[in-house]
């Protein structure tokens, strides 16, 4: 599991929107003023689609199953690494998200091993029988990108308590590998338990 920021994400234009339609022109995204304006209009007085021009793109590496999740977040683009063009060009990359069972664990591991095993022993298989054989804790590398509104969803209930772990923990280090001077437009949107801490 890893999540990386990859762009530099601005909140220039989130000011000059709610500027736009307030009739008050820019404030300044990073002055304590445009923030607090920013925070008003948008999360108090939830005119929140002024933060779809706010763009956040990150880079991350995620089991299938938390794949699966994910990308029913519509509001979000995405570009991920095909298994059908990769998978035994590279059997050192099948790996896979641990569960927090040991036995499942072992059978994981197991399978892996005898994946890897089948492309090295025949080579003449093609990809697209191979990804069959992939477990949903199989990682994928993806691109996302994110508008700060959609962002805000998925961070809600994403970290919520109810979502499995291995989104949960994603969503975690989404939140946390944002630029601090944005963290206050998200954190309401952030579950902290407070008995994991
Ligand atoms: C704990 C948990 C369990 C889940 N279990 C299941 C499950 O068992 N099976 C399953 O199929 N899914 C399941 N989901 C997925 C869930 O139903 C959503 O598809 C997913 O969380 C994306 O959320 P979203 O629609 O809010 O996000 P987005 O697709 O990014 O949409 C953002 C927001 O846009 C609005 N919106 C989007 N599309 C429409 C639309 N067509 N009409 C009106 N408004 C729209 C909504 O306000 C929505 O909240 C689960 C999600 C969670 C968090």
């Amino acid at each position: 599991m890893k999540v990386e920021l990859i762009n530099q994400p601005t909140l220039e234009f989130v000011d000059s929107a709610v500027g736009q339609c307030w009739g008050k022109g820019k404030y300044g995204a990073d002055t304590a003023k445009g923030k607090e304006r920013i925070d008003k209009v948008c999360n108090k007085f939830k005119h929140a689609s002024m933060l779809r021009f706010a763009t956040y793109i990150f880079k991350v590496e995620l089991s299938t199953s938390a794949l699966l999740e994910w990308t029913r977040h519509q509001h979000a683009d995405y570009a991920v690494k095909s298994t059908r063009y990769c998978t035994k060009q590279n059997p050192n990359a099948i790996t896979v998200e641990l569960s927090k069972n040991t036995l499942v664990n072992v059978m994981l591991l197991q399978h892996i091993e005898d994946i890897k095993q089948l492309i090295i022993d025949n080579p003449q298989i093609g990809n697209d029988d191979l990804k069959l054989l992939l477990p949903q804790g199989f990682i994928y590398e993806m691109q996302v990108q994110f508008n700060a509104q959609s962002l805000q969803n998925f961070l809600s209930l994403r970290t919520a308590q109810s979502a499995h772990y291995h989104i949960r923990a994603l969503a975690h280090a989404v939140y946390e590998s944002l630029p601090n001077e944005h963290k206050y437009l998200f954190k309401e949107f952030v579950y902290i338990n407070t008995k994991e801490q």
